[in-house]
């Protein structure tokens, strides 16, 4: 069953490598540094991202998520390395890079004196849609975000989470290749949030690739993205969550007996204490196996269960540190 487990992630790796080998990708960050005076947000980050594929970008306030995408995007010029998208330079092509991304930031950028209909269109015009396109293109994200009602009224006049849709809306009523959200649920509440994740799910589905910030790890967990965990201006892993529980040894079982074992059995059982007389293994022995190893130990045995880390588990054992402390 392990096994079979192990063949399956291992798989999944195969295949996003094979999707990077095949050349289909939107994205090819490499090598970026950017400091502010003293502050060296990145160092060195490379990041690639395939049609379709929804990135989660992971990391503590600071650890440079805003820096990265603004610079994908062609909004910050990097120190050194380099951006392609669609295999054009973006930086040299900042008028053909800006068709094939949306963004939408942090900080809710609509115009609130223009309608929610207007806002859309103007958007989608700077981004390149011709005059004859645009209305439907407007009245299709409309329909996507929950704001058909709303289109003839202007966004100043929007409720907070309502604003959040529209803003995502023009980042994406130009239908690009590479979407990028940073945080675009913040103050959301349910059912925006639910909106917001189902037109991103429904953009990777058309061919999208999306970059995703957040510090919500059920909406990551959601989305079944493919996560980048970045720290300190460095990417320090990245993977499916099944991936890097494995790559991080944090799958096994936990075992709790009636009185302690000695150092010598725990050894042999290739087990570690957690505390009292709980221990764990970080193998792929299923649990029929650990109780054959344990024996006759096994009569005091008090509970065992699978581990099943989450993703701020994998956050924690990668960075050392867990995501939410000090998250906005
Ligand atoms: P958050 O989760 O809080 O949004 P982040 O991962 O997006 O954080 P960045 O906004 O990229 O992080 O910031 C990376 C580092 O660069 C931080 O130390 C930040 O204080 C610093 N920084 C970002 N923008 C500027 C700026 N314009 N001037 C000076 N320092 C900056």
């Amino acid at each position: 069953m392990a096994s079979k487990r192990s063949n399956f992630n291992r798989r999944k790796s195969f295949d996003a490598v094979r999707a990077v080998v095949n050349d289909v990708r939107v994205l090819v960050a490499r090598g970026l540094t950017k400091s502010y005076g003293d502050v060296q947000a990145l160092r060195g980050a490379d990041l690639d991202v395939a049609p379709g594929q929804i990135t989660a970008l992971l990391g503590r306030n600071g650890a440079g998520k805003t820096t990265m995408i603004s610079i994908i995007a062609g909004l910050l010029q990097p120190d050194s390395g380099s951006v392609e998208l669609g295999g054009i330079d973006v930086f040299s092509n900042l008028d053909a890079a800006a068709k094939l991304t949306g963004i939408a930031p942090q900080e809710t950028g609509v115009y609130g004196v223009l309608t929610v209909r207007e806002n859309l269109e103007f958007f989608a015009n700077l981004a390149g849609v011709g005059r004859t396109e645009r209305a439907s293109a407007a009245a299709e994200v409309a329909d996507q975000l929950g704001l058909t009602e709303l289109l003839d009224r202007r966004a100043g006049k929007l409720s907070g989470g309502e604003q959040r849709r529209l803003h995502t809306g023009c980042a994406l009523v130009h239908r690009p290749q590479l979407l990028m959200l940073d945080e675009p649920t913040v103050g959301a509440d349910v059912a925006t949030r639910a909106q917001l994740i189902e037109s991103v799910r429904s953009m990777a589905n058309e061919g999208a690739a999306v970059i995703y910030t957040t510090h919500y790890l059920n909406e990551v967990e959601a989305l079944d993205a493919d996560n980048v965990i970045i720290d300190a201006g460095q990417v320090l892993a990245r993977g499916t969550r099944e991936e890097l529980v494995e790559e991080h040894r944090l799958s096994g079982l936990e075992f709790t007996l009636d009185a302690p074992l000695d150092a010598a059995e725990v050894e042999r059982l290739g087990a570690t204490n957690t505390e009292g007389n709980t221990y764990r293994t970080t193998d792929d022995r299923p649990i029929g196996a650990l109780i054959a190893d344990l024996g006759s130990q096994s009569e005091g045995l008090l509970g065992i269960e699978s581990l099943r880390p989450d993703l701020e588990t994998v956050f924690l054992a990668v960075t050392g540190d867990r995501l939410d402390e000090g998250a906005s």
